[in-house]
Parts: C-alpha cells; sequence; structure tokens
C-alpha cells in the first residue's frame, strides 16, 4: 500500500519534525494535538506579568545534524544563543514550534482517545471531543508522538510498539512562575541550588527578545527536582507554591518580597530518564509508528534534540516503506 495520508497525533517537536519531513515528500498529513497551540513541553505561559518559558525553555545541540538544525533556525532568526552550547526562542521559546508549525494541518484543542482499524486495513481517529469530519477522514498510517504513559494507551493497536514503550518512565517536575516588582539580588540568572527541593531558578525576562511589562522588574522559572516532584505529586498547588517560593528565597539568602504574580503548574510527564536506544519504532505491516523524547537515546543526548531526531528517523521509515 502506498502511504499517501498520515495522522500525527501529538504536535511536540517529534511530531512536528516527523510531519514536516513526510510533507516536504508530499505525503497528506494532520498533526491532532490536545494542547491550545504546538509545541507541548516547549511551551510559554502568557500572564498579565509577561510570559513564562516553563518547559524545555532552552537546549544543546550535541549531534552535528542537529546542530546544523539549530544553526537554520538561529539564521531564520527564531532562535538565539544563551551560552556556548544552548539555545533559546527569540521572544519565547513557544516561537521554535509555531514556526515549525506554520503551512502544517493542525488540529488544535483535540485529544486522540483511540486509533481503530478500516475494514480496508487502514486507520481511523476517535477523539475525546466531537470533532467535525473526522469520522470520515481515514489514514494509511498513523504516528504517535506523545509521552511513553501517554502512548501506551493508543498503542493498544500494535502490541509490539505498546510493549516496547511501556517500561519508559517520565519523571515529574514542579514549576513555578513568578515575577517581582524589582530585580532580585541574585549571583547569577541560572542558579542550580545543590541541595533542597530546587532543581533550577532561572531569570526569564532577560532572554533575547522578551517582552518588557510595566510594573515588573523581573521573572523567574523555579523547577524542582525530579525526587521532589514526585514525592509532592498530588500536593496542593498552593502549598507548592509556597514551598519553592521559600526554597529560592534561601538559595538566594534574602527574604523575598511578595511576587506580583505566581503560580505553580505541574508537568506529570517532564523529562526521560531512561530513554529507548532505537531511533523510533514503526510497524512496518501495521503502519503505525511512534516517536519523541522516548526514543534514541545517545551520551549527552537532551530531551529536544531526541525528539527532533526521532521524528525524523520515523519519517525516513515511513518513506522507505
Ligand atoms: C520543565 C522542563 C524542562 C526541560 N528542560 C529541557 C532541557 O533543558 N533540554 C532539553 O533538551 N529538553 C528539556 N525538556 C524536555 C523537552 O521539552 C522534551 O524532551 C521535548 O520537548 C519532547 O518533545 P516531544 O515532541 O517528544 O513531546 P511533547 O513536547 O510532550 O509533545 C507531545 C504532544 O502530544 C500532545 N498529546 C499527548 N497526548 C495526546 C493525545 N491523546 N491526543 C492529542 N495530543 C496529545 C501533547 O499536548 C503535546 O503537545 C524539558 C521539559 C520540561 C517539562
Amino acid at each position: 500500500m502506498t502511504i499517501s495520508r498520515v495522522a500525527v497525533i501529538g504536535a511536540g517537536l517529534a511530531g512536528l519534525s516527523c510531519a514536516r519531513e513526510l510533507a516536504a515528500a508530499g505525503v497528506k498529513v494532520q498533526l491532532f494535538d490536545k494542547g491550545r497551540g504546538p509545541g507541548g513541553r516547549l511551551s510559554t505561559r502568557r500572564s498579565p506579568a509577561g510570559s513564562f518559558d516553563h518547559g524545555g525553555a532552552d537546549f544543546a545541540a550535541r549531534g552535528g545534524g542537529f546542530a546544523q538544525q539549530v544553526a537554520q533556525w538561529t539564521e531564520a532568526g527564531w532562535l538565539a544563543r544563551v551560552d556556548d552550547v544552548r539555545h533559546t526562542g527569540v521572544g519565547s521559546m513557544n516561537v521554535l514550534p509555531r514556526a515549525l508549525a506554520q503551512g502544517l494541518a493542525v488540529h488544535l484543542e483535540v485529544e486522540i482517545a483511540a486509533i481503530e482499524p478500516t475494514t480496508d486495513a487502514r486507520w481511523r481517529l476517535r477523539a475525546h471531543q466531537a470533532v467535525p469530519g473526522l469520522a470520515e477522514e481515514v489514514f494509511d498510517a498513523v504516528v504517535v508522538a506523545v509521552p511513553a504513559e501517554q502512548a501506551v494507551p493508543l498503542l493498544g493497536v500494535a502490541p509490539a510498539l505498546a510493549e516496547a514503550v511501556r517500561p519508559v518512565r517520565s519523571e515529574p517536575t514542579w514549576t513555578v512562575m513568578a515575577a517581582w516588582p524589582l530585580a532580585l539580588p541574585a549571583r547569577s540568572e541560572r542558579l542550580q541550588p545543590a541541595a533542597g527541593p530546587l532543581r533550577e531558578a532561572r531569570r526569564d525576562d532577560t532572554r533575547p527578545g522578551r517582552e518588557r511589562v510595566a510594573g515588573v522588574g523581573c521573572r523567574w522559572v523555579l523547577h524542582a527536582t525530579p525526587d521532589w516532584s514526585a514525592h509532592n505529586l498530588d500536593a496542593p498547588a498552593d502549598q507548592v507554591l509556597r514551598r519553592l517560593l521559600d526554597a529560592f528565597s534561601d538559595t538566594l539568602g534574602v527574604r523575598l518580597a511578595r511576587p506580583v504574580h505566581a503560580v505553580a503548574h505541574r508537568w506529570r510527564y517532564a523529562q526521560v530518564s531512561a530513554p529507548l536506544s532505537e531511533p523510533c519504532g514503526w510497524d512496518a505491516a501495521l503502519r503505525i509508528g511512534a516517536c519523541g523524547d522516548t526514543w534514541h537515546a545517545g551520551e549527552n543526548i537532551e530531551g529536544v534534540e531526541r525528539a527532533w531526531l526521532s521524528g525524523r528517523a520515523l519519517a525516513g521509515a515511513i518513506l522507505a516503506t
């Protein structure tokens, strides 16, 4: 069967990189994402105090292929350097996924509940919401580009892939986004305390192209450690907020003024500590694939690079079928 129509579930970096490769080869691709915008964990949260990059906010390119791609994105004005090895979005981190989604058919706020077979060995998608026309759409192949824990139920139709992904665990992260009327006395704009609940505190408003908001002197994003986040996974958000602001105050060694804005966000599936070594999963007989940061383990390769490489690897496997 010629693969000419593909559904991609998940419009994070992996789903976008896979979809772009397929579309460039003439395949008709449709992406579905339950979020309000593309980007998944490379997302930006708007607030009255300005925007916060509260997920992956910058990333390294370790391999030559990804480094070359990052250089092109930088040339296009979407990315800027934050140090010798890391890049961030210009204006906000989600500039990159938004740019990559341009020209693709992306259906937002659609949560896919199941992949179902048709009588002629193709696939249909069923969503939790009523989506006009979706019941009539038939796909030759389906790509599942979501975190491992969310992929397993969708991959029920491809048991070997579901079994491959099932052991992978994503570590959680509790994150606080907070703004103060004046700059804080921090010795650096990126602090990584050696002990306590915080893994990292990062100043957000001084990064390239970030907006200025009247009455806001600084914006910080605080990420808790995976262990602390796991222990406090179901704690109330206001309690988490207080604990992480106290930890930040201890890190700075000052008593913090009241923030003008502060919210806590829980990433249930933030980062994969032990990804699979294969670049992606592809069941050529069923024409179901899986990609994302669950895949493509390599020395020091971080999640964003794995997601991009994995999406491309899966597109290559689909096109070779
Ligand atoms: C706090 C934090 C800090 C991080 N720091 C770094 C870092 O420093 N460096 C780095 O490289 N990486 C970092 N990462 C990880 C990086 O963001 C991810 O590895 C990468 O973005 C994963 O991309 P992905 O496309 O595989 O998955 P995602 O970005 O998770 O995309 C999956 C998409 O699928 C959608 N989805 C899920 N289920 C469904 C469904 N049933 N129906 C429809 N849509 C669905 C989701 O809405 C999401 O948009 C960080 C992540 C977090 C949360």
